[in-house]
């Protein structure tokens, strides 16, 4: 324990080192503060060093989906394509964080096991570990960022035998960093979200034998991936600081071609023509053609149709398509995919699709997986099986709070935070894209400047009238988590039993996390309470 007013070993201590850690130290140490990052990994990134699988890309454009704080930054890198590769945008924060010298105050190999707040003192005391020693060290800091990712605490599915495979076995979130040689190996995919469709085309190039073991259907649009065309780079060159402001006034965070009629106030032919058009451009643009494709049952209808035709075109196999075909929920309200030539994979004579909904899986053994009709001999086994979204970083870190208890048990029915920036009873603790934000419905390059350059100025006006604590009141997050809750029980997002309610994790409470008031409005309000002096927070 500190005696009573030694300082800490730092002003702020950022938690990960991706995206969001990345800018914060820079952010930081620019405005004066003695800041270290720690960080699990061997360098920066967050999920872009961590996600290597074959296929791993960005869904949001590149162009969009990267820094917008540095225009020199933005001026001198040139993506190669619409949708960067990760080793690209991997190289893209690396280079950012040579640029602006960020390594030196970086931690790496180290993970962050243990944070506690001390009241007398108002600091945080974190432990540390690492995978090579049982070594743990502490350290302390007046303040704290959790920059430890909405989606990279891996989420492994509840199936028995999982330890009894005797061939090579990983997640997709921890792809072996020397690569695998799946040339002449059977594999097997375990889930289709966002990454196996990314990475179920390549694996099956590689693979002598695909095998992929699918629950639910999700809907996916063409990325129609490329270079980017030059008409587009040049008018980004030329326009890029309006259209970088143009951005922050919208709902998602991303330059769309926002629909702004109903899906059901066109003829069936115009709204055909529209889904058409949509798809050959590709992305997820193709969700707003219309302004209820999101909110009303009928509108939605209409795009999922559309998509379930596409799939039976592309699928030459009838009853492959209807396995792959997502019914029983809205379009959208799973989180959309985005897909190079995932669909027409499965006509590839060495891929088969099993859908553990109509023969379960019973159990991992030895050699594979036992399913209620047979056995499946496999060499390497891949879970695509998602994420502990939103909470899932922070509630596996044993943060203890002013009044003891820990994160874990205090979110035990549901995370609570005032706007996704702070939780009552853990003063002096920040997170960023936490619950409560836009956070994984928005550009979350986007949200993470935001919240990185929301918690800078808070940092500021703290220095500036001499504050030691800041923490937000029960009241206040009571209040705006009932918001949070109401903007999505009037969407369709309810209706998808989706990680964005916490659904994959058997046990997590079902609570709607992200906010859904658009980037555009959440950012006004962030704004709004730091010029009013800080209502709903307590400063001391
Ligand atoms: P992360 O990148 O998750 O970094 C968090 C870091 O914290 C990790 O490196 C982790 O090792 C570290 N960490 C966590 N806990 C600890 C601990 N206890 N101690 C030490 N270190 C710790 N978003 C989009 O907007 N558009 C996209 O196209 C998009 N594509 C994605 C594709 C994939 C495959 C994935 C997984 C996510 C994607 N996302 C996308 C969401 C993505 O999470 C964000 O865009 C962004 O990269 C998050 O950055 P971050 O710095 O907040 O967190």
């Amino acid at each position: 324990m500190l005696s009573q007013g030694r300082a800490p070993d730092f002003d702020v201590i950022v938690i990960g080192a991706g995206f969001a850690g990345v800018y914060l130290l820079h952010r930081l140490r620019t405005d004066g503060y003695r800041v270290r990052v720690i960080e699990a990994g061997s360098n920066v990134g967050g999920v872009w060093y961590w996600n290597t699988y074959p296929g791993a890309r960005c869904d949001v454009e590149s162009l969009q989906y990267s820094y917008s704080f540095d225009e020199n930054i933005d001026r001198e890198w040139q993506w190669s394509e619409r949708y960067a590769t990760q080793p690209e945008i991997q190289s893209y924060i690396e280079f950012v964080a040579e640029r602006f010298d960020l390594k030196r105050d970086i931690l790496f190999n180290t993970r962050v096991e243990s944070a506690a707040f001390d009241s007398a003192q108002n600091l945080w005391t974190l432990q540390t570990g690492n995978d090579q020693s049982d070594d743990s060290q502490s350290v302390t800091a007046r303040w704290v960022v959790m920059a430890t990712g909405a989606l990279s605490s891996s989420k492994m599915p509840e199936i028995d035998g999982k330890d009894d495979f005797a061939g090579t076995t990983f997640h997709t979130g921890h792809w072996p960093r020397e690569g695998v040689d799946l040339a002449g190996k059977t594999v097997a995919v375990i889930g289709t979200g966002s990454s196996g469709i990314q990475a179920i085309p390549e694996i099956a190039k590689q693979a002598a034998k695909l095998l992929v073991f699918q629950r639910t259907p999700h809907f996916s649009v063409p990325a129609q991936n490329g270079p980017i065309p030059q008409e587009w780079r040049e008018q980004w060159d030329r326009d890029r600081q309006a259209l970088r402001t143009e951005i922050l006034s919208t709902r998602s965070g991303v330059l769309y071609d926002y629909g702004q009629t109903s899906a059901l106030s066109v003829s069936d032919d115009e709204r055909q023509r529209e889904y058409e058009e949509r798809w050959a451009k590709g992305g997820t643009n193709f969700l707003y053609a219309y302004n209820d494709i999101l909110r009303d049952e009928d509108a939605n209808s209409t795009a999922a149709d559309f998509v379930r035709q596409k799939i039976r075109e592309i699928v030459k196999d009838p009853v492959t398509a209807d396995r792959l075909t997502p019914i029983g929920y809205p379009i959208g309200a799973k989180r959309i995919c985005v897909d190079t030539d995932f669909y027409a994979t499965f006509n590839r004579p060495n891929v088969t699709l099993v859908s553990v909904l109509e023969t379960p899986i019973e159990r991992i053994n030895e050699t594979g997986i036992k399913t209620s009709d047979r056995q499946y001999d496999v060499d390497v086994l891949i879970f695509a099986t998602g994420y502990d979204a939103l909470t899932g970083s922070l509630t596996r870190i044993d943060i203890r709070g002013s009044d003891g208890r820990s994160l874990k048990e205090a979110w035990s029915a549901g995370p609570y935070t005032n706007l996704g920036l702070m939780t009552a009873n853990f003063p002096n603790m920040f997170i960023v894209t936490g619950p409560g934000s836009p956070s994984v419905l928005s550009n979350m390059v986007v949200s993470i400047e935001h919240d990185a350059n929301w918690i800078g100025d808070t940092l500021n006006h703290l220095r500036q009238i001499g504050a030691t604590r800041i923490e937000a009141t029960e009241a206040s997050q009571q209040a705006w988590m009932d918001h949070v809750r109401e903007l999505a029980e009037a969407t369709l997002y309810y209706k998808g039993n989706s990680w964005y309610l916490g659904a994959n994790v058997p046990g997590k409470p079902r609570v709607f996390m992200p906010y859904l008031g658009g980037v555009d409005v959440y950012q006004a309000k962030c704004a709004e309470v730091a010029r009013n002096g800080y209502p709903g927070f307590i400063i001391d």
